[in-house]
């Protein structure tokens, strides 16, 4: 038996799924029942039967699916697996920030952990981040905690947005000149960046979209080569849906060691042994989940 049916077999007895995010090792993908990014991995968790949710991604999207699924176990496979830019702000810092800025409303990027989820106003996903913010009453907008969306939804809204100092370390590898390089060598290709990528980065681009947007902009262009600025895994499922286009990573150094760390063994062990459960403290996941049923009120936008 190999890795795979034992994936399978495990499944049927645990009454499970598995959820994979589009940064995960290929292989990882190919053994999931769901491949998307957290926010819609989470919603298809809560409209499936199962159980049990094996989560294959960093930790805070395990805790938003246990945030949306109380009725089912959650699991990590890697506990280790954590987001360095989700680590970056805190509850504690957050209501310092508040006590700054007391007429201010705070958005969170669902790339935060479930208590800051807790102290903020509404949370957005990079693809209706905009929307979320343009659909609030205050003119003033806490935007935690990656400064680079800040930064890109200050330029697409009237409000004022005052950004958290937070950034993804994997973006951040992505550089104006690796963009430079790819375009002399493809001059047709179109540039795709994620709003994680620095300004400089995100100024070269063609379009600015979430790694849902990049799948769906791919799939529907007349264009048959993009240069692609985002973690490279994305680009295994892009390849895989559109064979007959040429995908190219910005910079083959745009990995995210803490996306990477699940393995086919994870899972197994994971199912076998049901580890890691994701816990959130009650009175944590009923205000994080007020903030993230703001947003589907807010219209997810994607
Ligand atoms: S790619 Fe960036 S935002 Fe995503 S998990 Fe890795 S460090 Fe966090």
């Amino acid at each position: 038996m190999d890795e795979y049916e034992r994936i399978t077999q495990l499944k049927i007895e645990r009454n499970a799924i598995i959820l994979a995010h589009n940064y995960q090792r290929g292989e990882v993908q190919d053994a999931a029942d769901f491949v998307g990014d957290s926010f819609g991995l989470s919603q298809k968790a809560v409209s499936s039967g199962a159980d049990m949710i094996v989560f294959c991604g960093v930790d805070f999207m395990a805790e938003s699916a246990a945030v949306l699924n109380p009725d089912k176990i959650v699991l990590m496979p890697e506990l280790n697996a954590q987001c360095p830019m989700a680590a970056m702000i805190t509850p504690e810092a957050l209501r310092l920030e508040k006590q700054k800025y007391p007429d201010a409303a705070v958005v969170c990027y669902v790339n935060t952990p479930a208590a800051v989820k807790a102290e903020s106003d509404i949370c957005c996903t990079s693809a209706n981040a905009i929307k979320v913010v343009n659909s609030l009453e205050e003119e003033e907008i806490i935007f935690v905690p990656d400064r680079n969306l800040a930064l890109f939804v200050a330029a697409g809204t009237e409000k004022k947005i005052i950004p958290w100092n937070g950034y993804c370390p994997t973006h951040h590898l992505i550089l104006p000149g690796d963009i430079l390089l790819e375009k002399e060598e493809h001059p047709d290709a179109k540039v795709l960046v994620h709003p994680e990528c620095r300004q400089e980065v995100i100024a070269l681009a063609d379009k600015v979209l979430s790694t849902s947007g990049m799948l769906k902009y791919a799939s529907q262009s007349g264009s048959k080569e993009f240069i692609i600025g985002t973690e490279v895994g994305l680009l295994h499922r892009l390849r895989k849906e559109n064979p007959d286009k040429i995908f190219i990573p910005a910079t083959k150094y745009a990995v995210c060691p803490n996306m990477k760390m699940n393995t086919l063994g994870s899972i197994i062990r994971a199912l076998e042994k049901k580890e890691h459960i994701m816990k959130i403290p009650a009175d944590i996941r009923v205000k994080a989940k007020l903030a993230l049923d703001r947003m589907l009120e807010a219209g997810r936008g994607d």
